[in-house]
């Protein structure tokens, strides 16, 4: 990391925070030539990649993995904070997990299991969109096979 006074290539960290919040690490570094002080944060490289239905791929975003499964919450007890963590949670799990790439269908699994420990008419929402059942058999199945993998 180059100073950003001098430019000059080494520096002695002189403090350094973790933040589990954000998961970054912040570094207090002195530069070994103007004797300057900067900081650097260290975080994690949060990208892997999503296959989707039609075989192609596309960077996961937590974003957007927070808006289908609010989508999927109307209606429900479940508030958007809970949602948020929910979402907060998955992502945390597949980056400890070192997942380099997921598919629709496991991360759909991942979120309805989720859903379904916390409220299960959100989970029966989510399921309808995800799974896009056609006949009211199909979610039925679905609902009875995940029930029972679950206890
Ligand atoms: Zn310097």
């Amino acid at each position: 990391m180059k100073c950003p006074f001098c430019s000059f290539e080494e520096s002695k960290v002189t403090d350094s925070r973790n933040s589990s919040e954000t998961n970054t690490v912040r570094r207090r570094r002195e530069c070994l030539q103007c004797l300057k002080r900067f900081t650097t944060f260290e975080s994690v490289d949060l990208t892997f990649q999503v296959r989707k239905r039609d075989g192609q791929y596309e960077d996961f975003n937590q974003d957007k993995l927070t808006r289908g499964i609010d989508m999927a919450c109307r209606h429900t007890s479940i508030s958007h904070q809970q949602v948020r963590a929910i979402s907060s949670k998955i992502t945390a799990d597949l980056m400890e997990r070192q997942v380099r790439e997921i598919d629709t269908t496991e991360l759909g699994e991942i979120v309805m299991k989720n859903l379904y420990d916390l409220d299960q008419i959100a989970y029966i929402r989510f399921a309808c969109v995800y799974k896009r059942f056609k006949r009211v058999d199909e979610l039925k199945d679905a609902i009875e096979h995940f029930s029972i993998e679950t206890i």
